[in-house]
């Protein structure tokens, strides 16, 4: 499992970009599956790197992509394996934010 980050300044743009979730906004996004797309395109899901919470990527109009949460039906319908995947990601982000917000206040 790997996770990178992609800058969103090439090709496409992305709209909305605040997480659908935290509302933090987002100017990079961490795909979570395997390295080798250069850019976010519709159907890739997205994971926040604030939250971790899963959002799907959306066409939106002008040639631009936007972030949408996934629904608890869209969630039931991703194979078990990549919801545990998700899950996994999602509670390690969270533990890393947890873990950068106790050392800020010491
Ligand atoms: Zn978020």
């Amino acid at each position: 499992m790997c996770i990178v980050k992609h800058k969103l300044d090439i090709k496409r743009k992305l709209v909305n970009t605040r997480c659908p979730h935290c509302q933090h906004k987002l100017d990079a996004a961490t795909e979570a599956e395997v390295a080798g797309k250069e850019v976010p395109k519709a159907g890739d899901i997205s994971l926040c790197f604030y939250c971790g919470g899963v959002s799907n990527f959306v066409e939106a109009p002008g040639d631009m992509i936007a972030l949408e949460k996934v629904s608890d039906e869209e969630w039931l319908d991703f194979p078990s394996d990549l919801r545990a995947k998700l899950q996994r990601v999602s509670r390690d982000i969270i533990e890393f934010r947890k873990r950068k917000e106790h050392e800020r206040h010491g």
